[in-house]
Parts: structure tokens; C-alpha cells; sequence
């Protein structure tokens, strides 16, 4: 066996490292720039998956690369709560100001999403002095125990790991090609936004309520957008029982649907709001953000953590949003056009594209066996995603059904990486059709 090869490092994995950790793609990483990956054996892949949605400004930017390097040669890590640094407090003003909502706002930072959303939780509780959380259909909020309670997916996240975290409640999402009412918007009126006047009645009293949990466009959920008017309703709601409104914009944020957040879309105004993922260019950081009133309430000592707001990682993510000016945020808007265009002229080829949905470059193809009764193709998506990495493009599935094709890919991606990109995907598709 060739050293330092996949197959060298495959048969590594498989003897040291459990199953469970999946992967997607079977190489190893030599090295990775803007959009393109190269592995181990030299062979070089286009990147439509960003580190699952870290790498929305491309890999290894040379502004961010400068910015942990002069960071590990002053200091590596001295404990936020030991003795403090710069980054970490010019982090969180840049966040309180950058994030939706125009009100004084204070920002904490930890180390991943699902602890992003841990706290969150922690304080709507503290704060509120209620227990009830309500979640959605399809959301995804992590894998820690409170955050994999919130998440609704039961495969592969949650079968086998129970039992969950009580008083959680659940109300079905605003998914239009698959509605809970079987209806249609916008003739609709979004009645589903009123399941939650529902909920209070049939479930949970709104006073035992602290917190609403929302992504503003669900993410391993299947890229679902909900119509705009629909987390505005969801917040009014909120408002009238006095509930926390918790936006969780960790895949969502950092310009990945084109704007530096998917709320600023739907002009709502979160409690709180959850970062992650892209914030540190695929350092491990999350941040939590809320109304200043709000974020003081917790006790001193009652919120942190050992590696929370690590310095390099803080210094990454103002690298970070340097880079996220408006160029770089016209450049995802042209990234996502390029790519609904395309996938909407796949759909008039390929029949088993049923639905090609997105905001921005947050988008992707929802491919079932058979258009009117929606039957999701999921061996079909699988088999999709596997010949395109042998053809050198790295995609990702995602969905409940695991039905649904999704790009997450670097901003930075040049014309020439992107037409390759959708060209092995179309040809993919076409031997899928041939099989
Ligand atoms: N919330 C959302 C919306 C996410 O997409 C994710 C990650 N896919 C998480 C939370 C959890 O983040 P992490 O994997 O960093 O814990």
C-alpha cells in the first residue's frame, strides 16, 4: 500500500476510529484553497460542500491564514475567564452590531453550534423562569443532548440515544413543497404560522413557554425556506405570550444566503442569535448574541467554558468579517443565481429533480421517485453524491429524507471551478437517468 495514501489512511481509520463519525467523501486532505480540495493521492476536487458551510469566504484566505499565524506567535490560548484578550471583546462588538435587531445587544462565544444553542436555552430559562422550549419539524440544532432533543430528525441523529431532554415541544415548519395542511401559498395565508396558537391549546400552556427555536431557513432540514412573512408571525406570536424568539442562524449566517444573515430578510428582531460554522473560517467557534438586558441576567460564573472564545479562533472570525463586505456578499448573490439557474434547467431535464429551492447561494434540488406523489429518492440522491466525487466535485446530501442535493460552496469559487462543478453534477444526473 502506497504510504500516506487514502487507502493508507482508510485502513487507519477503520481500525482506530468508530463508525459513527461519517464521512461523505473517502480521501484524505493534502491541502485546500478557495474551492478546490486536493487529496492526499494529488487528485484535486471542486468544493460544493465548505466544510459543511465553514468556508463561506473559501479555504485557507490568506487574510485569515496571516491572522492565526500572528495570533499562535503571541499567545494560543490563556482562558477567556483567566485573563482576558482584545479579540474576544472586539469580537463580540462587531457581532452586537452587525447582527439584526437595533438595540444594545451582548455577545459570549463557545466553541460549536449545538453548545451555541446549549446557552441559549440556558438563559431563555434562567431569564424567563419557564421550562418549555418549542422547536420545529426538520430542524437541526446539534448533537449535545438538549440541542439533539430540539433537533428533528430521528436518523441518523437521534435513534438509539434516548431518552431526550423533557419539555420540548414540537410545531411543523412552513414547508411548502411538502405543506403539514396540504395547502398553498400564498393562498394559504401561512395558516401554519397560527399551528402555534394550536400548540398553546393542545400541548403547552404559553406561560410555562421560554423560548421559540427557529433556523429562518431550515438547513439539514433540506434548505427549506419558509414564505417571508412567516418568522415575523411566528415572532408576533412569540411577543403576545412574552417568549423568548431565538433565531439559530449558525448555517444560515455569515452571508450564506447572500445577506450577512438570512433574518435580515424577513425583518424580524431575535432575542437571541446563534453564529457558528463560517464565523471563524472553520476554527472552532460559535457566539451567542442577544439583547443586552437579557444576556446580563445570568449569574456571574453561571455561563462559559475552558476554550470558549479561543484567541486564534477570535482573531480568525474578525479576519473573517473583514472580508464579508459587500463585494464578497454580491459575489454569493451571483454564486446563488448561476446555480438556481442551472439546477432550474436541470429540473426540465432530469424528472427526478421535484423541487429546486434556495436563498442565495443557499441552494439545492429535492430529488424524488415520481413528481406527483413525492416519494424522496433517497438511494438515487446517494448514489448521486458518490459519483460526483468520483468525478472530482465534493456535494452534500441533507433533508429528513436525505432526498435533497445542497451547495454550500466557498464564495471565492471562480467561473471556470463552478461551470466544471455544475457540469460533472449534470452529468451525474444523466447517468442516473440512464441506470
Ligand atoms: N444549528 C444549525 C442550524 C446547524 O446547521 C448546525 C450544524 N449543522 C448546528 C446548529 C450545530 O453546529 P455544530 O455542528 O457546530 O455543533
Amino acid at each position: 500500500m502506497k504510504e500516506k495514501s487514502n487507502k493508507y489512511y482508510m485502513a487507519m481509520r477503520e481500525a482506530n476510529v468508530p463508525r459513527a463519525p461519517y464521512n461523505i467523501a473517502p480521501i484524505f486532505v493534502e491541502r485546500a484553497h478557495g474551492a478546490l480540495i486536493t487529496d492526499v493521492n494529488g487528485k484535486e476536487y471542486i468544493d460544493f460542500g465548505g466544510g459543511i458551510g465553514c468556508q463561506n469566504i473559501g479555504h485557507c484566505r490568506k487574510e485569515v491564514v496571516s491572522a492565526i499565524k500572528e495570533q499562535a506567535e503571541k499567545s494560543t490560548h490563556t482562558c477567556f475567564h483567566l485573563a482576558m484578550y482584545g479579540a474576544y471583546v472586539e469580537l463580540a462588538k462587531r457581532l452586537n452590531g452587525l447582527t439584526p435587531g437595533n438595540y444594545p445587544k451582548k455577545t459570549f462565544f463557545v466553541n460549536s453550534g449545538a453548545e451555541a444553542v446549549e446557552n441559549a436555552v440556558k438563559i431563555a430559562r434562567y431569564a424567563k423562569k419557564r421550562h418549555s422550549i418549542i422547536a420545529f419539524e426538520n430542524a437541526y440544532h446539534g448533537r449535545t443532548y438538549m440541542a439533539m432533543t430540539l433537533t428533528s430528525q430521528a436518523m441518523p441523529y437521534k435513534r438509539g440515544f434516548g431518552p431526550f431532554c423533557p419539555e420540548v415541544y414540537r410545531l411543523p415548519f412552513a414547508y411548502c413543497y411538502r405543506c403539514p395542511l396540504q395547502m398553498t401559498y400564498p393562498d394559504c395565508d401561512i395558516r401554519c404560522a397560527q399551528l402555534l396558537e394550536k400548540l398553546f391549546v393542545t400541548s403547552v400552556v404559553p406561560d410555562d413557554v421560554a423560548a421559540v427555536i427557529i433556523e429562518p431557513v431550515q438547513g439539514e432540514g433540506g434548505f427549506i425556506v419558509p414564505p417571508s412573512e412567516y418568522l415575523k408571525r411566528i415572532q408576533s406570536i412569540c411577543q403576545k405570550h412574552g417568549i423568548l424568539f431565538v433565531v439559530d442562524e449558525i448555517q444560515t449566517g455569515m452571508g450564506r444566503t447572500g445577506k450577512l444573515f438570512a433574518s435580515d430578510y424577513c425583518d424580524v428582531s431575535p432575542d437571541i442569535i446563534l453564529t457558528g460554522k463560517s464565523i471563524a473560517a472553520g476554527l472552532p467557534l460559535a457566539g451567542v448574541t442577544g439583547k443586552a438586558d437579557l444576556m446580563d441576567i445570568p449569574h456571574v460564573g453561571g455561563l462559559g467554558g475552558t476554550f470558549s472564545g479561543n484567541p486564534i479562533a477570535c482573531k480568525a472570525a474578525l479576519a473573517v468579517l473583514d472580508l464579508l463586505d459587500e463585494e464578497l456578499l454580491g459575489k454569493a448573490m451571483s454564486l446563488g443565481k448561476r446555480l438556481k439557474e442551472a439546477f432550474l434547467e436541470f429540473q426540465k431535464r432530469f424528472e427526478i429533480i421535484g423541487d429546486v429551492r434556495g436563498l442565495g447561494p443557499m441552494v439545492g434540488m429535492e430529488l424524488v421517485k415520481d413528481r406527483k406523489t413525492k416519494e424522496p429518492a433517497v438511494d438515487e440522491t446517494t448514489k448521486l453524491i458518490r459519483r460526483c466525487c468520483e468525478k472530482g466535485l465534493i456535494i452534500l446530501s441533507c433533508g429528513v429524507h436525505r432526498n435533497f442535493v445542497r451547495t454550500l460552496a466557498p464564495f471565492v469559487i471562480t467561473d471556470d471551478q463552478l461551470e466544471r462543478g455544475l457540469g460533472i453534477l449534470e452529468e451525474a444526473f444523466a447517468e442516473l437517468s440512464t441506470v
